[in-house]
């Protein structure tokens, strides 16, 4: 497989290099219509908890669209230096549609970092089509390492058009995916971030195992988010976790690898600079 051009890589990236965020921009393009996996906490009518605040993008636009926002948002903002899949579904449910912005946006702007975030069933077979398209930036949302935990997150995978499975054989199939995605993405030198979705009494002492693991395999960075409790599922009535569990959280995990601490839960449509982008909501106060 070819290797992606790390050297190229300038650190523009504003999440992945916080230094970064005042001077570069970003983009999500929301390309990616629909799911493969059921988060307990998600509902689908709202967009992927992983990298989005819930209820808050402007709906689904094809490639060609996309490109067309990107061409808009950068006369207004010369800033963007990364475009972004990230919802409001997930990027590799249907793969054509993320592959196909990317294309586009490589053809039309060589120079653009592009970045793609999955909950990661479905990216495997997709990896060297990123490294062709030197799409750098890649993050996996592991909520979980160990089947009995991620049984209790996620309810249902569904791999291809074969049926979907539940339970314990589900988490254990998305855990394996996952790993197995992880350490390819890193062999062919792509940066990559872990999001980790802590939900108390389910995983927050489960996240620090998930650290471990992450930073054994060469893992980048690190972006614990707090559980957002979505009105109508079943994590509704939960509690999330508070400021100073998740500072407790960053500490110990920080330990095993590098963690974000400025993650703002972005729109699926957001553009601009982190701190001043004008769709963007003002941030979540998670740490
Ligand atoms: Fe929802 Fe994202 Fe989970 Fe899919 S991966 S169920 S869109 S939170
Ligand atoms: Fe960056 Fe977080 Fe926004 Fe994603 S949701 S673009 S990681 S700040």
């Amino acid at each position: 497989m070819k290797k992606i051009a790390i050297k190229k890589t300038e650190r523009r990236h504003p999440c992945f290099f916080s230094e970064s965020r005042k001077r570069y921009g970003r983009i999500h393009l929301p390309v990616a219509q629909n799911c493969n996996i059921q988060c307990v906490y998600c509902r689908r009518d709202h967009e992927c908890l992983h990298e989005n605040r819930p209820g808050v993008s402007n709906g689904v636009v094809g490639p060609e669209e996309a490109l067309d926002r990107l061409d808009r948002a950068l006369e207004k903002m010369p800033e963007i230096a990364v475009a972004g899949i990230a919802g409001p579904g997930d990027a590799f449910c249907d793969p054509r549609p993320t592959l196909r912005t990317f294309e586009l946006i490589r053809r039309k702007y060589p120079g653009m970092e592009l970045c793609v975030s999955s909950n990661g069933l479905n990216v495997r077979d997709h990896i060297p089509d990123l490294a062709d398209l030197n799409v750098g930036f890649v993050t996996l949302t592991i909520n979980a390492i160990d089947p009995g935990v991620g049984s209790r997150l996620c309810v249902s995978v569904r791999e291809g058009k074969g049926r979907a499975l539940s339970g314990i054989p589900a988490a254990r199939a998305l855990i394996a995916r996952q790993l197995e995605t992880v350490s390819l993405l890193k062999a062919g030198g792509f940066r990559v971030k872990v999001n980790t979705v802590v939900v108390p009494g389910v995983n927050e002492d489960h996240a620090v195992f998930i650290a471990g693991k992450m930073g054994a395999m060469g893992v980048d960075l690190m972006n614990l988010l707090p559980l957002i409790p979505v009105p109508g599922t079943k994590m509704e009535g939960a509690e999330p976790p508070s400021r100073a569990e998740m500072r407790k959280l960053r500490r110990m995990a920080g330990k095993f690898l590098p963690q974000m601490r400025h993650c703002q839960r972005c729109r699926a449509d957001a553009a601009g600079c982190l701190d001043k982008s004008p769709d963007t909501p003002a941030p979540l106060k998670t740490d």
